[in-house]
């Protein structure tokens, strides 16, 4: 699937995303497919918020199939897109859930159960078949599923969709911060934003303006006195050198902490913790996060306990809900919501994508471009299924910065 620059009609209308990580640079890449002028503000570097910092698991749903359905059909479905779109981003090593005691192999037929509802292939094999498959595994395997996860580059996949939107005429801007909007007769007419690089203030107008700021989408709304419910919830990771595994090994169990190793390029990476933060910035792994998640990588493959230290590291979840306090938020939905802020504060002209997974970036864009059209009164089609980006390395080349 060659990347052809679309034909499409140019309309009149500007439409202004703020926030550079995965989830705008997809929605930058569909607005801009369907023929929308597009600005792209980030306040730092792209995908230096939490997308550039996640686990590189692209989730086939298995994880959520029996508590949260909605956002396990979606990875189900996104992960087979992302694997058509952008190959040279993703890793098919495929995953198993694994039992290591007796409640874990009793949660077996939950599990099965509700993969085959949401539509994810899940076949159980034997336990030897799996230490076979994956010989560093613990030799405490009671059973085993073997389910289409897989591991992609947090980078490469937004970094794609950034490169085809600027190919299609969007303008992207990095180091230029929203510090706050204009509102006119009850609807946003500019933000303004702070060009770090320039060190100068500007206006920027548009007809519609789209919040992808992840864990701080709460943050940029109130800049617009309006409401985002999103919870920032830290989590932190441990990477060791050398692939102990080769599938994304994880525990036959409800979604808890350190329970998912994933190997990405000559890494493996144990995560993650769950704790909330007032604020998604600077956030730092704790010495108990990285010691509890040395010895759960090591239940999964115990040369995790002995191998040599690469990195830990700390992230922002951006969690759909406000004040989710039920075990630091884990019992909350990974699920994603467009809201629409004319309905929901009554202020036009301005909606936020909240929530979700890197895995579900096309389709949170997607269902965000929706509500741009029937706003904007310009149905335009989704492309973005069918068209493949450019290479993520369009992004970088000939660029000095
Ligand atoms: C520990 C951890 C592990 C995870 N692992 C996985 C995984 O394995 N697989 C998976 O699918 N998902 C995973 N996730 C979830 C995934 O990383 C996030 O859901 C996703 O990256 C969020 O993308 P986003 O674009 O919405 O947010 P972000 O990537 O945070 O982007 C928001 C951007 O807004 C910018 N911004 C903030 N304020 C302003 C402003 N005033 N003006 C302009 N820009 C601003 C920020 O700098 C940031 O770049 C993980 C998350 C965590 C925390």
């Amino acid at each position: 699937m060659a990347f052809e620059t679309p034909r499409v009609d140019p309309l009149p209308f500007r439409v202004a995303v703020i926030g550079g990580g995965g989830t705008g640079a997809a929605l930058a890449w569909d607005l801009a497919l369907r023929g929308f002028r597009v600005v792209l503000v980030e306040r730092g570097e792209f995908l230096s918020g939490t997308t550039g910092r996640h686990h590189g698991q692209l989730h086939s749903g298995a994880r959520y199939a029996a508590g949260d359905p909605n956002i396990a059909r979606e990875c189900m479905s996104e992960t087979l897109a992302l694997r058509r779109l952008v190959p040279d981003a993703v890793e098919y090593n495929g995953g198993l859930f694994v039992a290591l005691d007796g409640e874990e192999a009793a949660y077996g037929e939950r599990f099965a159960e509700a993969c085959a509802e949401a539509g994810i292939p899940a076949g159980e094999i034997p336990p030897a078949r799996a230490r076979e498959l994956e010989p560093g595994l613990s030799a405490k395997v009671e059973r085993a599923f073997l389910v289409p996860d897989g591991t992609f580059d947090a980078w490469r996949v937004p970094a794609a969709f950034l490169a085809g939107a600027r190919a299609l005429g969007a303008e992207l801007r990095p180091w230029t911060g929203v510090v706050g909007f204009e509102a006119e007769g009850g609807r946003i007419a500019a933000a303004r934003v702070l060009d770090r690089g320039r060190g100068i203030e500007e206006r920027i107008e548009a007809d519609y303006f789209v919040i992808a700021g992840g864990a701080w989408g709460g943050a940029i709304g109130a800049l617009a006195g309006l409401e985002v419910p999103v919870t920032p919830a830290a989590g932190s990771m441990l990477a060791v050198k050398g692939r102990l595994c080769d599938l994304v090994i994880s525990r036959l169990r409800p979604p808890g902490d350190g329970d998912i190793l994933v190997p990405q390029r000559g890494l493996s990476i144990i995560g993650s913790t769950q704790r909330l933060v007032a604020s998604p910035d600077a956030l730092l792994p704790a010495d108990e996060e990285i010691a509890f998640l040395r010895r759960s990588g090591a239940e999964l493959a115990p040369a995790f306990a002995e191998a040599e230290i690469d990195s830990a590291w700390c992230a922002a979840r951006p969690l759909f809900g406000s004040a989710l306090d039920e075990a630091g938020g884990r019992a909350a939905s990974r699920d994603f919501a467009v809201l629409d802020h004319a309905e929901r504060d009554g202020v036009a002209g301005v909606a936020s994508v909240v929530g979700g997974k890197a895995t579900t970036l096309r389709v949170m864009a997607e269902k965000a471009a929706d509500l741009v059209c029937r706003e904007l009164d310009a149905e335009r089609a989704c492309r973005t299924l069918e068209t493949a980006p450019p290479s993520w390395r369009a992004l970088y080349r000939g660029r000095a910065s």
